[in-house]
């Protein structure tokens, strides 16, 4: 096929091989996840970003020849938004926030939708589909749309009907499902190469591609100039991954001269990769009775969680995990200097805030946090806030302004 570079996917356990003509998501060896090979080589388009996507300003960084603009709803170029009142308040010089809220359905999930649906499209797919428990149904049903795929979108059987509407109405194929949502992930490839199916699931490789742009980005809008941390809420491990391969490919390209920590932050509630890098462990197991407000990363048996251990290791990163009162107070911290984060969102602040107290991160460093998605996908969150307002008839507006 010549839509596509020459590039692998590859292992990233056993370095086995594997084409990228293929619909291949997991080593059949060691059933570990598959990524691109690193890319060695690459610039910025730097065109009219007004009139570019994100695929097309990092197409270096892209196994795609051609791109199908089509595809696009006007994914990335996010904001980076610094906050001096909340470096103030939590003790630290320098403290970015990276609104992923800006997106098409308000998540950095369609970063990751873009990249997997041109790869679907190239091989010739007419079905795609995910297994999510919100936001990446929403990005992958509306892209589906767009792109005129039909749909198929698995979610677990207690959604909410809050989280089930705003997935309804991009009007994908939408199937409620009883059983383990661990399984119901490796089960859905199944599925998917028995039904010429493209899932394009948390993890897979395209979608880790997509999520580089969040690097790429970072680092333009901070000049090159590379920040000490960045702060990412993790669940199934795909966007952590993403970032850190995003900030070593510029690097190989000579675009930055280092790479920023990275730090993956859980909710204690939900924290599997935390438990098994706090015990030294290679192997991440399930969480038992998971239970925590930040939703959106509840996943209990992240496909990538043996990786991102890998990956924390050899990056000297860390890992970190907050409660849910934690993730409330920095939810309303966050609000009160302008960005609207559901509770997954508000973890990197409530972690940074952690690690600060702790010493970990040092007062003169700087760190950017990921705020993944906005505030009103879960509006439950409210009641956990004091929020107030006063009422008064018109007569006496004046007298209370005063
Ligand atoms: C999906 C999601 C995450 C976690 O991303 P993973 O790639 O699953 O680790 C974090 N925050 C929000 C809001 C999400 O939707
Ligand atoms: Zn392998």
């Amino acid at each position: 096929m010549q839509s596509m570079k020459e590039v692998n996917l590859i292992c990233t356990k056993c370095n086995k091989k594997f084409p990228i003509d293929q619909a291949h998501f997991r080593c059949d060896i060691c059933n570990e996840p598959l990524e691109l090979e690193e890319i060695k080589e690459g610039r910025i388009r730097k065109d009219n970003v007004f009139n570019q996507t994100i695929i097309e300003r990092y197409a270096d960084f892209f196994p795609f020849l051609d791109i199908d603009e089509d595809l696009s709803l006007g994914e990335g170029f996010t904001g980076l938004v610094e906050s001096n009142k909340i470096a103030r308040e939590i003790g630290i010089e320098n403290l970015y926030f990276k609104n992923e809220t800006q997106n098409p359905t308000w998540s950095f999930k369609d970063r990751g939708t873009i990249a997997g649906i041109q790869h679907a499209v190239k091989l010739g797919y007419k079905t795609i589909g995910t297994v999510s428990t919100g936001n990446m149904a929403s990005s992958v049903a509306a892209y589906g749309a767009k792109a005129n795929l039909k749909t198929y979108i698995f979610v677990y059987k207690d959604i909410a009907d809050e989280k089930l509407n705003p997935i309804a109405i991009y009007n994908p194929r939408l199937i409620k499902v009883d059983g383990d949502y661990g399984k119901l992930y490796l089960e859905s490839f199944k599925i998917g190469e028995e039904n010429n199916i493209y899932f394009i699931n948390s993890d897979v490789p395209f979608r880790i591609e997509g999520y580089k742009t969040i690097a790429f980005e970072i680092c333009e809008q901070l000049d090159f100039d590379i920040p000490d941390y960045i702060v990412v809420p993790t669940s199934a491990g795909g966007d952590i991954r993403g970032i850190e391969k995003g900030f070593r490919e510029f690097k190989n390209c000579g675009l930055i001269d280092k790479t920023p920590k990275i730090i993956c932050a859980q909710a204690s509630g939900c924290s599997p990769i935390y438990t098994a890098y706090k015990e030294k462990s290679d192997t991440v197991i399930k969480y038992e009775n998971p239970s925590t407000i930040a939703h959106a990363i509840g996943n209990p048996t992240p496909p990538s969680g043996n990786q991102v251990l890998r990956m924390i290791n050899w990056n000297r990163g860390t890992c970190v995990a907050v409660s849910d009162e934690e993730i409330i107070e920095a939810q309303g911290m966050l609000a009160r200097t302008g960005i609207f984060g559901q509770p997954a969102s508000a973890v990197p602040l409530a972690a940074v805030k952690k690690l600060r107290e702790e010493d970990y991160i040092k007062k003169e460093e700087r760190a950017v946090c990921i705020v993944t998605s906005t505030g009103l996908k879960y509006t439950a969150a409210f009641k956990k806030h004091n929020l107030r307002f006063e009422e008064c008839n018109i007569k006496d507006l004046s007298k209370i302004v005063k």
